[in-house]
């Protein structure tokens, strides 16, 4: 009863506390957003799993941390192994729950998951605790100390890769966690508890409790025995989340939504630019960092359009298990009629569809053409609000610094693509730009050891590489004295 058998995988439905599984008297259902087939009845939690899970994971910090990094790195490589052993598996269980293409999950998301984890667990072996600098002959020794509990709460468009990006640093830095998937897609985050628990993580280091945002997901944030909260999701939720955070004084790391601009100039290569730009209705728009505001220079605006259009109109969509279909469902039917209010709103206040508009008809289900939008009203909320969809809207500039304007006026700052043949050009444009991640001719390009996350409503602070431990962790400069000592 508390277990289901999907894409080969046994996944339980219960919360994971202290090492067992425990059930909560109600359930929610996960459904597919491939098919609408129920999945799973998950455990339903609320302030008392919450409680005990937190309680478990304070009782298993000790010995995590005094376990150091180096026996840390080891359990979680073998936690990596595992997720690369069970990667066909695991890729088609997160292709059923959240109807991201199953090619990417295999190739891109769940590699990425076992890196994330690996990668971590090697930086706070290699990359910290060393003395970083001397002040009159005193040496200053950084350490980066567990912080204890901390939670974890992420969204549903990369369920498992945006956890491990969270969990990989948290475990590695030596704090144990409390993890609440988003309630749309529960089923992953359960099973990569089971391999936890086979690669030897210790009972309570992990945890998981399912649940719905405002029971278990606002429980686990006012807790006061967390030390940390990282969350990835929506600017309302974040701001409820930081409410219940300055009770205890809570540090918080915010990754939020984005509108971020993608400019092409008038000497950009153009296949490039259309390239690029049809890649942002990946993962069907439901991508933070998507540039959604395609910004492009009025001399090349019409060619461009044109091209765009005919591109992003060849888009297959369909099942997302097949491995021609590029563009998949939306993720639930609450969020596809979200996308489509938007339209919607849009076009009543004047804007023009040039292509897509409205679901699929075809295929019926939960898919939503890819869409573009011009002629919109400045300042208008298809400029400015984020829809998480296969939306984009086009605008035209006159100049660089239009762009820049353009491209900053708006209330996120997660980041920006830059299209552009001259390379003085572009760094003159990239310095005024506000965005956590800018990329210029390239877009997704992802080194785990840069920094990541966004600036004004778009996030606060950065994590990658050593910027998750200064996170994770607590910072520590400790001074030895060159006199004093006896031996
Ligand atoms: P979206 O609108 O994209 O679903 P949300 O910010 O609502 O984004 O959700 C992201 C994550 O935040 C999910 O795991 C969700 O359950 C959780 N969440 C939602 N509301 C709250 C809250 N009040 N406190 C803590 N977590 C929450």
């Amino acid at each position: 009863m508390h277990q289901v058998t999907l894409a080969g995988l046994t996944v339980d439905t219960r919360h994971v506390i202290g090492g067992e599984r425990v059930a909560s008297t109600e359930t929610f259902e996960s459904v597919s957003p491939i098919d609408g087939a129920t999945l799973a009845h998950v455990a339903r939690g609320g302030s008392a799993e919450v409680n005990r899970a937190v309680e478990a994971a304070r009782a298993a910090f000790p010995a995590w941390r005094d376990l150091g990094a180096e026996g840390r790195r080891e359990i979680l490589h073998r936690l990596a192994d595992l997720v690369e052993r069970d990667l066909e598996q695991l890729a088609n269980l997160e292709t059923l729950d959240n109807g991201s293409l199953l090619r990417s999950h295999r190739r891109g998301v769940m590699p990425r998951v076992a890196m994330n984890l690996r990668f971590f667990a090697d930086w706070a072996v290699e990359k910290l605790h060393h003395p970083v600098w001397q002040t009159r002959g005193h040496d200053n020794v950084v350490s980066w100390d567990p912080s204890g509990v901390a939670a974890l709460i992420t969204p549903w468009n990369a369920p498992l890769m945006l956890a491990t990006w969270k969990i990989g640093p948290a475990l590695a830095a030596g704090d144990t966690v409390v993890l609440k998937p988003a309630e749309w897609t529960p089923l992953s985050a359960s099973y990569f508890a089971d391999l936890a628990d086979e690669a030897g993580v210790p009972a309570g280091v992990f945890n998981v409790v399912q649940g719905f945002g405002a029971e278990a997901g606002a429980a686990l944030v006012a807790h006061p025995g967390i030390a940390r909260i990282s969350f990835t999701g929506s600017v309302p939720t974040a701001k409820a989340i930081a409410r219940s955070a300055a009770d205890n004084l809570t540090p918080v790391s915010f990754e939020l939504g984005g509108k971020s601009p993608l400019i092409v100039t008038d000497d950009a290569d153009l296949d490039l630019a259309v390239e690029l730009a049809v890649e942002q209705y990946d993962n069907a728009g439901q991508v933070c960092l998507s540039g959604t505001r395609l910004l492009v220079h009025e001399n090349i605006a019409e060619a461009f359009q044109a091209r765009f259009a005919e591109k992003a109109q060849q888009l297959r969509q369909g099942d997302p298990r097949e491995e021609a279909t590029q563009i998949g469902p939306q993720i639930h039917r609450v969020h596809l009629e979200r996308i489509q209010g938007f339209v919607e709103r849009a076009t009543a206040d004047g804007a023009r569809v040039v292509i897509g508009g409205g679901p699929n008809d075809e295929l019926g289900g939960l898919y939503f053409r890819p869409t573009l939008i011009a002629d919109a009203k400045p300042g208008s909320e298809i400029l400015t609000a984020e829809v998480f969809g296969p939306v984009l809207a086009v605008q035209t500039f006159a100049s660089d610094d239009d762009a820049v304007e353009l491209a900053n006026n708006t209330e996120f700052g997660l980041a920006a693509v830059v299209v552009c043949g001259n390379r003085e050009r572009a760094e003159r444009l990239t310095k005024n730009l506000v965005a956590g991640t800018i990329w210029v001719n390239c877009f997704f390009v992802r080194d785990l050891a840069a920094p990541f996350g966004g600036s004004k409503k778009s996030g606060i602070g950065r994590e990658g590489g050593t910027w998750s431990f200064d996170f994770y962790a607590d910072v520590k400069n400790t001074v030895y004295a060159p006199t004093g000592w006896k031996d």
